[in-house]
């Protein structure tokens, strides 16, 4: 398709604006561009035109399943974005008095009781915008905590080697050297190893419960007790917590401090940047250096604190308040019993597809899985020089969004499904069917598969020339 550039005709446009009425004022020839800016000139039509062509050329949740494993992209019940569309929410200033905005701030911190409630945690911020950034703010936590204790010697935190990749860039960020350790076989923390890097230059471990793997680390009493007897604390990424919600709670495994991801599990639609979410909760050993500003309240009345011991702020003002108003409408219109089922179906559903798959493709890990499973095409790949990123390609062209690819690190030639608690049985069936197809065509025409996709409105990229030579602006013609 043409890009809007493509489409633009001098002197065509939609702007329908009254003639001026005020004196026109000259600029200093100080702050006059010298070049002419390069705008798209379109007609209202065709600009409409163009983005529902575009609109059409992207594939999203509301278009066909889409099982990219630790990302949940799930369907998000429309009546959340109705709530968040209410004019009181979204046409609010940040800037407003606190007088005026008090059903906001009555959001936070019931939002706050809520989450708290699911993860076992006695407080939590809103302010990070993402995962990362909350894995960020929740070190800054864990370093504040050690330093308010004159405890400087810890420099370390550990992450096993399972650990999304944000973890240990997190942790640097913060200021820590990262140790990683190796996983079992069966993926989860290698109880061995991890006495051998522990001490008292240990100021936390990093974890997720079901991992990266999709598998649900039975040690993780004695793993968090082990971090505790050397003085260190424990971090839970809690960006999928579809799996445990409603079942089994992070703080009562022992964490300290954790992240949520709202644009995952907490239905916000999620992809294409924002806004997102990464509330960080902590036990109360660390709530005096959560983010500035606390929501507190007294007799009905909520108001914003400053803690004197805070790290300061991650963000500016509250975060992305609306993304926190869809979490709360998605939490309140479950309950506490649909709460539990969701996570029940997210894993049943995963369960389901893994068994009815794993006779063709090779599973990494023998399950039962949590709420996502990986499969392994290094055989495939060594046999009939069909890749994961092959069998990716080829799902495309059945309208399916693939599974993640190359993901977790430690698996060769992996791709992890998580087809999500909001699929159908019926839907499900459909896409095994897709998947035993596209692995019989793997073997009988393992050549068609390097050229797939070619129904999609792009082909296969070239993706060594898109890294090495990569075209990131449209280039104008002088
Ligand atoms: C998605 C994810 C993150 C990062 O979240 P962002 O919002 O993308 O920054 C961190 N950890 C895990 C396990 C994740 O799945």
């Amino acid at each position: 398709m043409n890009l809007i550039f493509e489409r633009s005709h001098t002197g065509r446009g939609c702007e329908i604006l009254p003639p001026c009425d005020v004196n026109e004022y000259p600029l200093d020839t100080k702050f006059v561009r010298e070049k002419e800016l390069h705008l798209p000139e379109i007609s209202e039509n065709d600009i409409s035109r163009h983005y529902t062509e575009l609109a059409k050329h992207a594939h999203g949740v509301n278009d066909g399943f889409y099982p990219l494993g630790s990302c949940t992209m799930k369907y998000n019940p429309k009546v959340n974005e109705e709530v968040a569309a209410l004019p009181g929410f979204r046409n609010i200033h940040p800037l407003q008095p606190e007088h005026t905005i008090q059903g906001c701030l009555e959001v936070i911190s019931l939002a706050e009781h809520c989450l708290c409630e699911v993860t076992g945690m006695d407080r939590m911020s809103f302010q990070p915008a993402a995962g990362a950034h909350g894995e960020f703010t929740g070190l800054l936590l864990i370093r504040a905590y050690h330093e308010a204790r004159k405890d400087t010697k810890r420099t370390k935190i550990i992450v096993p080697d399972s650990a999304h990749g944000t973890n240990p860039a997190s942790a640097t960020m913060a200021g820590y050297s990262v140790i990683s350790i190796p996983s079992t076989k069966d993926g989860s923390v290698d109880l061995d190893k991890l006495k051998e890097v522990i001490g008292e230059d240990t100021a936390g471990l990093m974890l997720t419960n079901p991992n990266t793997v999709g598998m649900f680390d039975k040690n993780i009493m004695k793993i968090s007790e082990m971090i505790h007897e050397v003085g260190g604390l424990v971090y839970y990424d809690g960006a999928n917590l579809n799996a445990i919600m409603g079942i089994v709670r992070p703080g009562d495994m022992g964490f300290d401090v954790i992240h949520l991801n709202l644009h995952k599990t907490f239905s916000t639609p999620h992809g294409g940047g924002g806004p997102g979410s990464g509330p960080v909760g902590c036990k109360e050993l660390l709530a005096e250096f959560l983010p500035n500003d606390s929501i507190e309240s007294k007799e009905g009345t909520f108001y914003l604190e400053k803690k004197e011991q805070s790290i300061g702020r991650v963000k500016e003002f509250y975060g992305n308040f609306l993304v926190v108003v869809r979490a709360l409408t998605y939490v309140l219109t479950l309950g506490k019993c649909r709460i539990k089922e969701t996570a029940e179906n997210a894993v049943l559903n995963a369960n389901y597809m893994m068994k009815r798959l794993e006779d063709l493709y090779p599973m990494a890990f023998a399950g039962p899985c949590m709420h996502e499973f990986v499969i392994t095409l290094e055989e495939l790949k060594k046999e009939k020089g069909v890749s994961a990123l092959d069998i990716a390609k080829a799902l495309l062209d059945y309208g399916i969004h693939p599974p993640t690819m190359y993901f977790p690190m430690i698996v060769h030639e992996a791709l992890m499904v998580e087809p999500t608690e909001t699929e159908s049985k019926e839907t499900i069936d459909q896409v095994v069917e897709i998947f035993r197809e596209v692995y019989q065509k793997a073997l009988e025409t393992p050549e068609a598969l390097h050229l797939a996709p070619v129904k999609t409105a792009v082909g296969r990229l070239d993706e060594v020339g898109a890294a090495r030579n990569p075209k990131l602006r449209y280039v104008f013609e002088e």
